[in-house]
């Protein structure tokens, strides 16, 4: 049933399927189940608790895993660095814009005191 699970969509990692996670209700702290899929390389899952839907069915999540798992794939590592890159780039240029704009505001703090 596992191998109907497409990879992770964030690495590419492969997904298991859990159908007794245990997890503390938000609500009365009690310990209920739920049915999870996980990445097994970096942790990332969709659940669906018992407490929510109680007749959940290992299908339902699978479902929702695979239409997730649908998005744009950044399986390759060479194009997870050049999306990096690319964060990076506008990074840069937010902290580029963010440090020309304290000088011109020191400057103008100069040219305001001086006067
Ligand atoms: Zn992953």
């Amino acid at each position: 049933m596992t191998s109907d699970l497409k990879p992770c969509p964030f690495c590419g990692g492969a997904a298991e399927m859990d159908t007794r996670q245990a997890y503390a209700n938000y609500v009365t702290g009690r310990h209920q189940t739920g049915i999870a899929i996980y990445c097994v390389a970096c942790g990332v899952q969709a659940m669906i608790c018992r407490g929510d839907v109680p007749d959940v069915e290992p299908e339902q999540v699978m479902e929702i895993w695979n239409a997730r798992a649908a998005l744009p794939s950044t399986t390759s590592s060479g194009e997870a660095m050049e999306r990096r890159g690319h964060y990076a780039e506008i990074i840069g240029d937010v902290v580029g814009g963010l440090v020309l704009a304290s000088v011109v505001l020191l400057m103008l703090g100069f040219a305001l005191g001086g006067g």
